[in-house]
């Protein structure tokens, strides 16, 4: 039973072990392809299920409780595993009636090892790193990717050279990319340009590539889709709302979602949508004209981790959209702000590209695309930590061009008491 990189756009197949981020004859994007005739019948709801709560190396990983379908032939002592995944699925009512739904949950991928869902990708990647005997493993990052393989190469003792877009990076994500002892690179330039450069860096000095691309990370992250059909008992919601930057989360559910129903676990698809940020939107514009076009755009939004022009797995996010029948939504700073706002405010949390979810939900609602009484998993992919200065910046009216919509302000009082007195009078709770 082996698995094999295929392309996705000439179908070519290539050993899993070869060191390759595209197809060599058309330059198409890879999957990992498994052999999906050999685990007909030897994977199925309760076989993964019977693995929930195990103490045991990898399968206690919310990644590797599915390794047949993630990596089957993956030596177990080569695995770096924190272990990642295992995140909560938050039931939102609060959330849900704001968006104009009765059934919402957020699986909140924040709760992971370094704080994003990257790490689910990082253990696929840097575990093919150890694989193929690399020593030094690069990205380019908008910030968690870095910080994500900074503490995976720590782990699994590889060099990590991390490069971003020189003043544009979070400071959770800096910081975090600093301590874990990558050897950080900021370079005058956008993060697709970062790209540029890494690709080369990959090509020319030999360094193993672990952005997105990279389709052993893909592997990894659709193992969100796989925990959250088992927190919901394997009813299949109505719909996935997700973030889309790179695109490699939304491509990577749509691939999981078509191995799970072809193996038989599940017997429909989730709709997809996948919500970009009004200033970082190239997906969103060819899916207006039916992908007649593709167009890269000079990315400009608050939320820096979706703040991508020309999106690495563009190709992949129009395969997964045809599968699932799904969307494409474009939400403004100020819309994903108010939103992150009210999923700080109900005490879950999260990062500002996260809130694209809730505030593309809310928004496909009132264009009567998803109905009231649909089912709707949203997809909180950054921890709220990841960005404080943000934050402060929202509440306290700061920031160019945002309202404080659900500003939750700092007092200053006198230390006494009959000034709390009329401070709990004077101010409400919003
Ligand atoms: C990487 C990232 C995204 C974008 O995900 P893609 O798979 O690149 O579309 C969204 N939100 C956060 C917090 C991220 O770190
Ligand atoms: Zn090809």
């Amino acid at each position: 039973m082996q698995s094999l990189l295929k392309c996705i756009d000439c179908g070519a197949e290539y050993p899993i072990d070869s060191i390759i981020y595209t197809c060599p004859a058309c330059e198409g994007l890879l999957d990992v392809q498994h052999d999906l005739d050999a685990l007909q019948g030897r994977v199925s709801r309760e076989f993964f299920d019977s693995r929930l709560g195990t103490l045991e190396h990898p399968y206690r990983s919310g990644v590797w409780r599915f390794k047949e379908l993630v990596y089957p032939g993956a030596p177990d002592d080569l695995i770096v595993s924190h272990p990642e995944g295992n995140t909560n699925l938050y039931a939102a009512p609060r959330l849900a009636r704001w968006a104009g739904l009765q059934h919402l949950w957020l699986k909140h991928e924040g709760e992971n090892p370094t704080g994003s869902f990257k790490d689910r990708g990082m253990t696929g990647g840097v575990t093919q790193a150890r694989l193929l005997g690399m020593t030094q493993v690069a990205c380019a990052s908008t910030g968690n990717t870095s910080a994500s393989l900074a503490s995976y190469a720590a782990r699994g003792e590889l060099r990590a050279v991390v490069f971003f877009q020189e003043g544009q990076v979070a400071l959770g994500k800096l910081a975090q990319a600093v301590a874990y002892g990558a050897t950080c690179v900021q370079i005058p330039g956008d993060f697709d340009t970062a790209m540029r450069l890494v690709r080369q860096v990959a090509e020319e000095l030999g360094l193993y590539l672990l952005n997105s691309v990279n389709p052993f990370r893909l592997e990894g992250q659709k193992t969100i889709v796989f925990e959250i059909l088992q927190q919901l008992r394997w009813e299949v919601p109505d719909w996935i709302v997700v973030p889309g930057g790179n695109l490699g989360n939304s491509s990577s559910f749509a691939k999981g979602l078509f191995e799970l129903r072809e193996l038989g676990l599940i017997d429909r698809f989730p709709r997809l949508a996948i919500i970009q940020a009004e200033g970082a939107n190239p997906l969103y514009r060819g899916y207006r004209n039916q992908f007649a076009t593709h167009e890269r755009v000079k990315a400009k939004t608050l939320a820096t981790a979706i703040k991508i022009g020309d999106p690495v797995s563009y190709d992949k996010a129009v395969r997964a959209l045809h599968w699932t029948d799904g969307v494409v939504e474009q939400v403004c700073d100020q819309e994903i702000l108010d939103a992150k706002a009210m999923i700080d405010a109900s005490g879950i949390g999260c990062e500002p590209a996260s809130a694209c979810s809730l505030a593309g939900a809310r928004k496909l609602v009132s264009a009567g695309i998803i109905r009231p009484h649909e089912r709707v998993v949203g997809v909180l992919t950054g921890h709220i930590l990841k960005d404080p200065e943000l934050i402060v910046g929202y509440h306290t009216g700061q920031l160019e061009g945002i309202q404080a919509t659900y500003g939750n302000l700092l007092h200053r009082l006198e230390p006494t008491l009959e000034a709390v007195r009329k401070m709990l009078v004077e101010v409400q709770p919003g």
